[in-house]
Parts: structure tokens; sequence; C-alpha cells
């Protein structure tokens, strides 16, 4: 599979390299790695991602400028941690797709389906496939993987990490990337308007059931008044399971036109994904989401239940 795959990149003449609507570190990572190496490979490649904005703290990853929302003609397109074409926000109809994932809810909607629901992240998959086809990794690509499986993790805290993760991550390092600066770049460069969005978290939180779920609503003036955009809002679901109490994690987040981007967060066997399921979301066992035209009180009261 992995083999197949790497012929048909080498057989296009023009790669899409596609990311899901609001990017995290994996989305990004997983498509930046590729264009990296296709473009070393003298490959016509565009990077896609339909949001307007991308999250800003990751504009050190190598290539990062070059990811556009403009869709180039392509044909073949390489999709990389979507579950559901519909998070790629184009019509991928009668396109030649490889689909890299690593989603347990993926649809399996490629020509190629490389979808590894055991890998804690996109851009590991991606690495499986580079060293299977013995493409040497270099100090970009590196940057680009390890970022994406930090995110998708917490930084070592959840996700399949067994030791042959820690074996890759051991030569991802081996390549040169610099992991201090990634981690203080990662971690320690937030902007005082993602701070001031926190404080209305901690401040307006709600618990239900003996503190065991925690829930959190973001709407449009919360986001003004904090100078944040709707990217800015990435992960803070997060903040409310660090309580010791809490073993769900809702954050309710008011869309710019109608409904709300609804985020879940587990600790344990809690498996998120099956409840974002039933909102016709997906996800993994301890993060997954939706989004809904319910209203806030509905969504709350059938989560609960
Ligand atoms: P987040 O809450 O950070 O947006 O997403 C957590 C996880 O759930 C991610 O792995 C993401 O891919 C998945 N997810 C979030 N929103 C949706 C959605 O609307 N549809 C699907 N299929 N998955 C989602
Ligand atoms: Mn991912």
């Amino acid at each position: 599979m992995y083999k197949d795959a790497w012929r048909k990149i080498v057989q296009a003449n023009s790669i899409l390299l596609v990311s899901h609507v609001r990017p995290d570190g994996d989305t990004l990572g997983s498509v930046l790695a590729l264009y990296s190496l296709l473009k070393s490979l003298k490959k016509r490649v565009h990077v896609y991602n339909p949001s307007k904005n991308l999250p800003k703290h990751l504009n050190f990853l190598p290539n990062f400028h070059k990811i556009s929302n403009e869709v180039k003609d392509f044909d073949l397109a390489i999709v990389c941690d979507c579950g559901s074409t519909d998070r790629t926000k184009i019509c991928l109809k009668d396109k030649a797709i490889i689909n890299i994932d690593h989603h347990k809810t993926n649809e399996h909607f490629g020509d190629i389906n490389i979808v590894k629901p055991k890998m804690p992240s996109t851009t590991l998959v991606v690495y499986k496939m580079l060293q299977k086809n013995d493409i040497p990794i270099t100090k970009d690509i590196a940057t680009c993987i390890y970022v994406g499986f930090l995110e998708d993790t917490g930084f070592f805290s959840y996700g399949n990490i067994d030791k042959k993760v820690f074996k890759m991550i051991g030569k991802l390092v081996k390549s040169g990337m610099n992991t201090k600066d990634i981690h203080t770049k990662l971690t320690q460069s937030l902007p005082l308007s993602v701070l001031r969005l926190r404080q209305h978290i901690y401040n307006t939180f709600s618990l239900y059931k003996n503190g065991t779920i925690a829930v959190a609503i973001i709407e449009n003036e919360d986001l003004k008044k904090s100078g944040c955009e709707i990217e800015n809002t990435k992960n803070m679901v997060n903040l409310l399971r660090e309580l010791v109490s809490v073993k769900l994690s809702v954050l309710l987040i008011k869309m710019e036109q109608k409904g709300y981007k609804v985020s879940l967060r587990s600790k344990g066997e809690l498996d998120v994904s099956v409840i974002a399921q039933k909102f016709g979301g997906g996800g993994h066992q301890n993060a997954a989401g939706f989004e809904t035209d319910l209203n806030k009180e509905t969504i709350i009261k059938k989560i609960i239940g």
C-alpha cells in the first residue's frame, strides 16, 4: 500500500496537497512534509487549505507561506488527516485521491487509503510511507512530522505511543531538527488575545454530573472582546480537562454564520468519537468534534444525556 501510493505520486504530473478546515499541526505538518519532499523531486505541487486564517503559531513550519486557499489544477489529490472529504471543503469527485489519515472514523474515500488508526498522528503515517520507500528524511521534513505528532498527542500525553513510536521519533531527532526551538515555538509563543479568551473560559465554565463534565461556550462577542480569531480556539477545550474531576470536557464555539462548532475531550476509556458521530462528526477516542445547527441548550442536554 505504501509502495502503491508512492508509485502513484511519482507518476502524477500535478499534485494538490489537501489539509482540513480549521487546520492543526498534524494536517499542516503532513502536507508540508510532503511539499518539501515533492519540491525537491521537482514535482508540480500546491498546498491547499480551505481556511482564510491559518494558525499563526505554526508559521515557523518550512514552506508555511506556500499554503493557499486557491485550488490549482491537479491530477492527484493527497488528502491528509481528513476523516471525510467534507473536511476539505472542496469537491474531489472524479479525481484521483490518496487518503492518508489516522482517524478510526475515516470514510476510506480515496483510490488508495492509508488509514492507520493506531498511529498517534497523520504525520507519522506520512513518515512511515517515506521510510517504506527508502526516502531520506531531511531536517525540514522531520520538523513538520514532529510538530504534527506533538500537537496530536498533547506532547507525548495521549494516543497510541509505544516503543515503535519512540523509535520513529528518535530517527527524526537524528535528522538534526531543533527540538528545543520547536517546543518553545509551540508552547511559549501565545498572543495576549488567547490568554484573554482563556480567562473567559475560566470565568464562565459550568460543571455537571458531580464535576465529571465541564462545558464552556464561546460566543461571537467573546471572540471579539478577546481579540481572537476562531482559529485561536483550537484545543482550548483541553483547559477544562485539566481539572481532576473532569472526565469529559466540552467547548461550544459559535460559528461565523449559524450553529456551533463543538469540541469534545475525554480522559481514559470514554470514547468521545462515539458522541461526535451521533451529531454527524468524528475524531478519536479522547478528542473528537462536530458542527451543528442545534441551539446550545439542546447540544448540552444531549451530550450530558
Ligand atoms: P477539534 O475538537 O480539535 O476540532 O477536533 C478533534 C478531533 O476531532 C480531530 O481529530 C478532528 O479531526 C475531529 N473532528 C473535529 N471536528 C470534526 C467534524 O466536524 N467532523 C469530523 N469527521 N471530525 C471532526
Ligand atoms: Mn490528526
